[in-house]
């Protein structure tokens, strides 16, 4: 895996542009982790720069869009840095891979590398693709169950009368969450 990530970059870094291109590119990642800082830096990878758009790997979707949202930021910070100028940058989770470093691979790493969205885009065009296996464990489907609610029930606004957070449209509709509604019935 570790060779194919560098022969995927070199590859990318040949298609365009040669030398130059690698140059640029290597003084991209040298100012990379000092714009972005640490925790950003650990969840992207600067994958080349393409006609001034750098492309980048992100480690989720939601790194992706979040950064998305704070890339004009990132390209001044960049471009105060670069020799050449970057025009955009684009992140997506189609080309992350994990870190050459990564501690040696449980079976859980398995299960997420085969997964991985950049597993279906090696697969040959005409290949069929295999459907994701619906619910991997019971207990991982219930963790992530439960911590959706978890999610939600924290932004819920609180019943005045037994202080537990109860849908907003109750609350509406009867000043209290419906099982306080429905004790006074
Ligand atoms: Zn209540």
């Amino acid at each position: 895996m570790a060779f194919n990530t560098l022969n995927q970059v070199i590859g990318s870094l040949e298609n365009h542009g040669g030398l130059q291109q690698s140059q640029e590119f290597q003084s991209l990642l040298r100012c990379w982790p000092e714009v972005v800082g640490a925790a950003v830096m650990a969840q992207t990878r600067p994958l080349a720069v393409d006609r001034g758009v750098l492309k980048v790997a992100t480690s989720s979707a939601v790194w992706a869009q979040q950064l998305m949202f704070q890339r004009r930021q990132i390209l001044a910070k960049l471009n105060l840095r670069l020799p050449a100028p970057l025009v955009d940058i684009r992140f997506s989770t189609a080309q992350w891979h994990k870190p050459l470093m990564a501690e040696p691979a449980t079976q859980e790493q398995t299960v997420l590398w085969r997964e991985h969205p950049s597993r279906v885009l090696d697969t040959p065009a005409g290949d069929k693709i295999e459907p994701k296996p619906a619910v991997k464990e019971p207990k991982a489907a219930f963790q992530q169950w439960a911590e959706g609610i978890q999610a939600r029930t924290q932004s819920l606004p609180l019943c005045e009368q037994c202080q537990c957070p109860a849908p907003p449209g109750e609350l509406q509709r009867w000043g209290i969450c419906a099982l306080c509604a429905t004790k006074g019935w």
